[in-house]
């Protein structure tokens, strides 16, 4: 039985084990994926990390899991598939089942499963899915040199997809369903600045068309449909919230994020939510780690407070 089960190890599950080491409580950290540290290693660039200006999102995330690694964190590969609540003569207790078939024990959990990408939906989408439609500019934008690529999108990751591209490709297109961009305006100002990115905006990507591979993303731009050719399509919509374990067990918006204020606290006295998974008005890396952090803060009290009950 651990002290707690730390679930992701993004910046929010690392900062959490980094904490744990500190406080001398037993963790354990389940990654979905080997020596993972979320999605910022698909970061190219990152700029708003107090200390660390123009860091590659990859590097960060090495400095990250190695600053945990150091402190003696433990780690087990493998995915969630259930968590369940139970209890003994100790109190209560989660049991979280992996789908190796393993499960490990915990008096507290920290939730920091992070977001999924958004798909657009739309028809040759799936289809053509590793054959010209990426979710990750830093994983497949070299690919495409001197090519045509289109984004889609209008928030930080778009752009910054977009001016990662404009590096390889001849051309890029920012098409974006509104007129007014989610991105932060000092990314806007650079991206607007660069000969080979042409926003095409108020359009919806209809369908993604081709032959074997992408050859063209169909839009509606103020009802009127067009052809672009292009070769390659990313994808950047945002993200949905990776929730779906904790349906049953605590309370969630209406968008599916963990409802859970600062400290991590949510409606289950023995489960925190970290990162990107909780309600929070700004998902950045430097807020999910201030999150890991005072998560595990959070549980240790809870655990100080379970023991003191005993010992009464
Ligand atoms: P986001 O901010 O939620 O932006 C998603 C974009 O996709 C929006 O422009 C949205 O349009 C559009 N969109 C959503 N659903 C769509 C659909 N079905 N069809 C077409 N377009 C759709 O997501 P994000 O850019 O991935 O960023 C997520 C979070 O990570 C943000 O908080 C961001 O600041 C942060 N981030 C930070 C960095 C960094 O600091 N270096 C880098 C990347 C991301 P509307 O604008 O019309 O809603």
């Amino acid at each position: 039985m651990y002290d707690c089960l730390i679930l992701g190890s993004g910046p929010a599950g690392l900062s959490a084990a980094v904490y744990a080491q500190r406080a001398r409580i037993s963790a354990l950290v389940i990654e979905k994926v080997y020596r993972g540290a979320g999605q910022i290693t698909e970061s190219e660039r990152v700029d708003n990390y107090l200390g660390m200006y123009g860091e590659n999102g990859y590097s960060m995330g090495v400095k990250f899991r190695k600053h945990a690694d150091e402190l003696g964190a433990e780690f087990y590969e493998g995915k969630v598939t259930a968590i369940t609540k139970k209890s003994d003569e100790n109190g209560i207790y989660y049991s979280v089942s992996l789908d190796d078939g393993k499960s490990f024990e915990g008096r507290t959990v920290i939730y920091a499963l992070g977001t999924e990408r958004r798909k657009l939906n739309v028809k040759g989408e799936a289809e053509y899915t590793g054959k010209g439609v990426s979710y990750c500019a830093v994983c497949d934008g070299a690919f495409y040199r001197k090519k045509t690529t289109a984004v889609a999108g209008g928030g930080d990751t778009a752009l910054g997809d977009a001016l990662l591209l404009s590096k390889f490709a001849q051309k890029v297109y920012i098409i974006h369903r509104r007129n007014e961009l989610r991105a932060n305006k000092a990314l806007q100002e650079k991206v607007k600045a660069l000969p080979n990115v042409e926003f095409i905006l108020n359009a919806d990507i209809t369908e993604i068309k081709g032959e074997k591979k992408v050859a063209a993303v169909k839009i509606i731009q103020e009802n009127r449909e067009k052809e672009i050719p292009v070769d390659g399509v990313f994808v950047a919509v945002g993200s949905t919230p990776s929730s779906e374990l904790l349906k049953d067990l605590v309370e969630l918006d209406n968008n599916g994020y963990v409802v859970a204020d600062e400290n991590g606290k949510t409606s289950e006295s023995g489960i925190f939510a970290a990162g990107d998974v909780r309600t929070k008005k700004l998902r950045q890396v430097i807020t999910a780690a201030s999150d890991g952090a005072n998560c595990l803060f959070s549980a240790e009290e809870y655990l100080g407070l379970t023991r003191q009950v005993k010992f009464k």
